[in-house]
């Protein structure tokens, strides 16, 4: 899953999880994960993340290795937020051909940037079950709380209005450009981005045939 922050990578990755039982692989959710254990990964991480910039190629590539290496991940799997730099897919590539597996399809998924500002300046996560609420296009039924567990809604510290502004611009120096690589790979399945989680969903399950 390709696309810039807050085009709904994550939301559909789940769904295509859920539907097709393959896992899903998300550096952003490993990186935060991370810095909740407080190791020293995490540590080195939240500086980057905080900051809106990208964590170290060395750093991600490493995790997706060890991550692709787990048994649940052989039949296949969705990776969301990786590559995220030219060099990220070249690694990619050289990993899968080393186990003998290719990529199938990269899903980009296309929203315009203002609705893309819109939707993540008003994104809140649990801090217990992970679950997406949305102050103003998902509201939660008491302001602040998790309607799936009652947990504690937050705003992600990288969801701030400058850090976001700083996000969209690395998006479209270092990440742009790996949808031009997997292009001239002919695996790239456009999709629109606007309009219900279902009806995105939808669309990415017909552009992946
Ligand atoms: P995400 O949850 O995918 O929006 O990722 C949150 C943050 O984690 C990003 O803004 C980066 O700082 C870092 N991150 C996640 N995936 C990568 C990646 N593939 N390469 C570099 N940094 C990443």
């Amino acid at each position: 899953m390709i696309g810039p922050p807050g085009a709904g990578k994550g939301t559909q990755a789940k769904l295509l999880h859920e539907r097709f039982g393959v896992p899903h692989i998300s550096t952003g959710d490993m990186l935060r994960e991370a810095q909740r254990n407080g190791s020293l990964l995490g540590q080195e991480a939240k500086r980057y993340i905080a900051a809106g910039r990208l964590v170290p190629d060395d750093v991600v590539i490493g995790l997706v290795d060890v991550r692709l290496a787990r048994p649940d991940a052989a039949p296949g799997f969705i990776l969301d937020g990786f590559p995220r730099t030219v060099h990220q897919a070249e690694e990619l590539d050289r990993m899968l051909a080393r186990r003998g597996q290719r990529l199938r399809a990269a899903v980009s998924i296309v929203v315009p940037e203002d609705e893309l500002v819109r939707r993540l300046a008003g994104r809140r996560v649990c801090r217990s079950c992970g679950a997406m609420a949305h102050v103003v296009f998902d509201p939660p039924a008491t302001p602040g709380v998790c309607d799936r567990c009652g947990g504690e809604l937050e705003q992600r510290e990288d969801d701030r209005e400058d850090t976001i502004r700083r996000r969209l611009e690395v998006y479209a120096q270092e990440t742009a450009p790996v949808i031009d690589h997997y292009r001239r790979m002919s695996v790239l399945r456009e999709t629109a981005g606007v309009g219900t989680p279902e009806e995105v969903f939808e669309r990415v399950v017909a552009s992946l045939g």
